[in-house]
């Protein structure tokens, strides 16, 4: 029997690499994509024909209802979110209409429709905020700063109460920041690179950034959405840490982006304080023990490969487009 798949947010960075993955693996996959009037299909072009595009919303409860009673999934990944921290406070309503309550409707979808679906949840490391302990585990108390990391903090509770209260088979990913060439240009990672990059080609004289202090535990999103799956492959649904449970500074990552283009970062980058976050995380670092014993998962690109490689990417890209 062939194993169906549903991706909310297949048009993400993550989704994307989700649904490659699991084309690969033979999965039919089905991704959930928003009616929109202009296309957002970019990052999944190059498998659309394989992919199943099924109309639907967060935000609309008989959408997901219709969605998975069409296509009776066997696994369902949350992967759609208003996922940009400095939006969520400007837009903390919508926010949690799509973050929060979104993964409520998806559940009682579920729960209705598809009860032996599994379910995965995308949780991530701003529900930890500022917190108590470092590094963090799936058991350190969640303080989340900004409506972003509240609204998550909530999706993942109604998710483990759904398992509890229902016995679904569901489990959040608590996913530290990740990487790739398809990152939005407006993340610090991507920001970096590709403006190493336009300096390095002449098209950029200088490089405004927020905090150099701020520290994250970055690792590649094919690595994550492989520990995605992994995660819904195992006998009882549970939560982990999806880290490379180290971290590095923004001024590394400048230094490690520009050092690989030739330069020297400190004669084009300028600190603009509109780049300051409010509130902003001190460390956070995922402590990893959990995924990689019970389910033997750990990154395989280092913070160096991951930087050179986007970089690299960034490289072919824009000097194709001069
Ligand atoms: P996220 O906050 O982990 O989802 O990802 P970002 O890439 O947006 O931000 C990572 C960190 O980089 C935060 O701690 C920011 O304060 C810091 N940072 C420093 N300069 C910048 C900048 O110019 N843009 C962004 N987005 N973040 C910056």
């Amino acid at each position: 029997m062939v194993r169906k798949a549903l991706i909310t947010g297949v048009t993400g960075q993550d989704g994307s690499y989700l649904a490659e993955f699991l084309l690969a693996q033979g999965y039919e996959v089905y991704g959930l994509v928003r009616r929109s009037s202009s296309s957002s299909l970019s990052r999944i072009n190059h498998c659309a024909e394989k992919l199943h595009i099924v109309s639907g919303d967060l935000l609309d409860q008989f959408s997901l209802m219709d969605a998975i009673s069409e296509t009776q999934p066997d696994e369902i990944y949350n992967l759609a979110s208003q996922s940009y921290v400095p939006t969520s406070w400007t837009q903390p309503a919508l926010t949690a209409e799509y973050t929060a309550i979104g993964v409520s409707r998806l559940l009682e979808a579920i729960r209705r429709c598809k009860p032996d679906a599994r379910f995965y949840q995308a949780s991530s490391s701003e529900v930890f905020g500022q917190p108590d302990e470092s590094p963090q585990t799936e058991l350190t108390a969640f303080r989340p700063r900004n409506p972003y990391g509240v609204a998550k903090a909530y999706a993942h509770w109604m998710t483990v109460n759904y398992r509890n209260q229902y016995d679904l088979y569901a489990g959040c990913g608590i996913t530290y920041t990740h990487e790739s060439p398809r990152r939005g240009k407006e993340f610090v990672f991507r920001k970096i690179t590709r403006g190493a990059v336009l300096i390095k080609l002449g098209m950029l004289s200088e490089l405004k950034l927020g905090n150099l202090d701020a520290r994250r535990d970055w690792c590649h999103a094919q690595d994550a959405v492989k520990a995605m799956w992994l995660m819904m492959q195992q006998d009882q649904p549970d939560d982990f840490i999806i880290a490379s449970g180290e971290t590095h500074s923004v001024r590394e990552l400048v230094q490690c982006a520009f050092e690989h283009v030739g330069l020297n970062w400190q004669d084009y980058v300028s600190i603009d304080p509109a780049f300051y976050r409010p509130n902003e995380p001190v460390e956070l670092v995922g402590a990893m023990d959990k995924i990689k014993t019970k389910i033997g998962w750990q990154p395989e690109y280092s913070f160096e490969q991951l930087v050179q490689s986007m970089v690299d990417h960034d490289l072919k890209e824009l000097s194709q487009s001069q």
